[in-house]
């Protein structure tokens, strides 16, 4: 068993990494890492264009191909193809409705980032626009600035001409109320009689709680990247919290020498990590795209605090990644197995198998 196959960075195997390189105050010095490129899979075929997305973006990297093999910016490509799912109701992780705060409210986070220039624009916590992933677009095109949150990013979206509407379906609110009837029974919601919730209540237990994002990359035929990821973040949420979807390093990363790569799962986790980055600078190193998910994920893991452990000593929560080079190499990885991620190469668009690190 090498250094890194246990999922436990030794110091020297730290040392070899990138984040290592990186720790000890080197620049440019993402060479010389022979225990990780020995672990890669050489030799996946690679075409481009490419498109990937998390598992609800089988549109997604339909409509981003199509727009791509018309010669689209990759950055408009990638955000009409994740403007599908944030007009889709029966999405309940994207835009129109999504699952809202605990106070019912439906709250977005999205973020873009466009390889040629480098930019990259995000709204977080924003409400009653539907498409956030457009108005991180304007952030990053008609500002100086890459984040706006909450009250000030309405009024952006505002004065570029959005319209507000409630996002909150009719679907997505008795899926709340439900919630709130029944997640806590030191309270004063009482579940109705026949759906058994009232007893459902009684029971102290773990509520299942719902994530669930868009993000989606792609390479152009020019071999130029882009990405977006798009929210409507975790379920219940306490209002005002942001997570990992909006914030450049952590829900989506791009860099054009390299790739891009995203993020959909616990924010949390994520954004104490900085994987997105982690992921790019990764293959930077030479790790393949599916290894450079999987290696994060053992970050994460490693990272987790005892009570988000399951009694195994395993993350016990879901999160994914998806990473493709700019050679038009792809790949995902979830911290459980059973996961699927969507691709397009050309060929048609599919869902795959995520590599993992944890067999359910
Ligand atoms: N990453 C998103 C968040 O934490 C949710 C998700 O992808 O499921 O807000």
């Amino acid at each position: 068993m090498n250094e890194l196959q246990d999922g436990r960075w030794t110091r020297r195997a730290f040392m070899q990494s990138s984040a290592g390189a990186l720790a000890a105050g080197a620049t440019a010095q993402f060479v010389g890492n022979a225990p990780l490129l020995a672990e890669d899979k050489m030799g996946q075929k690679n075409r481009l264009p490419v498109a990937i997305a998390s598992a609800n973006g089988i549109k997604t990297v339909e409509k981003a191909m199509t727009l791509l093999g018309q010669k689209a910016d990759p950055l408009d490509a990638v955000i009409a193809g994740v403007n599908i799912v944030e007009d889709d109701p029966d999405d309940h992780s994207v835009g129109l409705g999504g699952l809202p705060n605990e106070d019912g409210v439906v709250e977005l986070d999205s973020c873009c980032m466009h390889g040629p220039t480098h930019k990259a624009g995000a709204v977080a916590a924003i409400r009653n626009i539907r498409h956030p992933s457009r108005v991180a677009r304007l952030v990053m095109q008609r500002t100086d600035h890459v984040l706006l949150v909450g009250e000030g990013a309405l009024r952006f979206a505002k004065a570029h001409g959005f319209k507000e509407e409630n996002l909150l379906t009719d679907k997505a609110r008795k899926i709340w109320l439900h919630w709130k009837e029944t997640h806590s029974a030191h309270d004063d919601w009482v579940a109705p009689e026949e759906d058994g919730a009232q007893k459902a209540a009684k029971a102290p237990q773990a509520f299942e709680r719902t994530w669930g994002t868009i993000n989606c990359c792609a390479v152009d035929a020019s071999s130029n990247v882009a990405g977006v990821t798009t929210t409507s973040g975790l379920a219940y949420k306490i209002p005002g919290r942001v997570g990992d979807s909006p914030i450049i390093g952590a829900g989506l990363y791009v860099d054009n020498e390299v790739g891009a790569a995203g993020s959909t799962g616990r924010g949390e986790s994520n954004l104490q990590n900085c994987s997105s980055f982690l992921i790019v600078e990764l293959m930077r190193a030479g790790k393949s795209p599916e290894q450079a998910c999987l290696e994060t994920l053992r970050r994460v893991a490693d990272h987790t605090e005892p009570r988000l452990r399951d009694k195994d000593g395993r993350a016990d929560f879901g999160l994914k990644f998806y990473a493709v080079a700019k050679d038009g190499r792809y790949g995902s990885a979830s911290l459980w197995s059973g996961a699927k991620f969507a691709v397009h190469d050309g060929t048609k668009a599919r869902l795959e198998d995520c590599a993992y690190l944890y067999k359910r």
